[in-house]
């Protein structure tokens, strides 16, 4: 599973195809929305009108877009961006 979560080239062709066929602001608003239904599920799971399951729905949909937007962005940037926030959060852990 974490492979899947974390290998962004397992989906590359379809990352590409998605981008070709509705292009690159179409992916920006996609991800938005995904967020804001995401936002929305867990504002409502809070309350209990959502199910677990429906979070996870969400929250698939928006790791999809994640990897959408890191695929356009570029793996390894992102990955930078990623190991110095871990770096800051680890300090942070460890500051008295
Ligand atoms: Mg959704």
């Amino acid at each position: 599973m974490r492979e899947v979560l974390m290998d962004n080239k397992a989906y590359a062709d379809i990352f590409d195809a998605t981008l070709q066929k509705w292009g690159i602001e179409a992916q920006y608003d996609q991800a938005i929305e995904e967020c804001a239904e995401l936002i929305a599920a867990l504002k409502h799971f809070k309350r209990g009108k959502v199910t677990e399951s429906e979070i996870i729905d969400e929250l698939a949909d928006v790791i999809l877009m994640t990897q959408q937007l890191v695929f356009m962005l570029g793996e390894d940037r992102v990955d930078s961006a990623i190991t110095r926030k871990v770096e800051k959060l680890r300090l942070l852990l460890h500051a008295r």
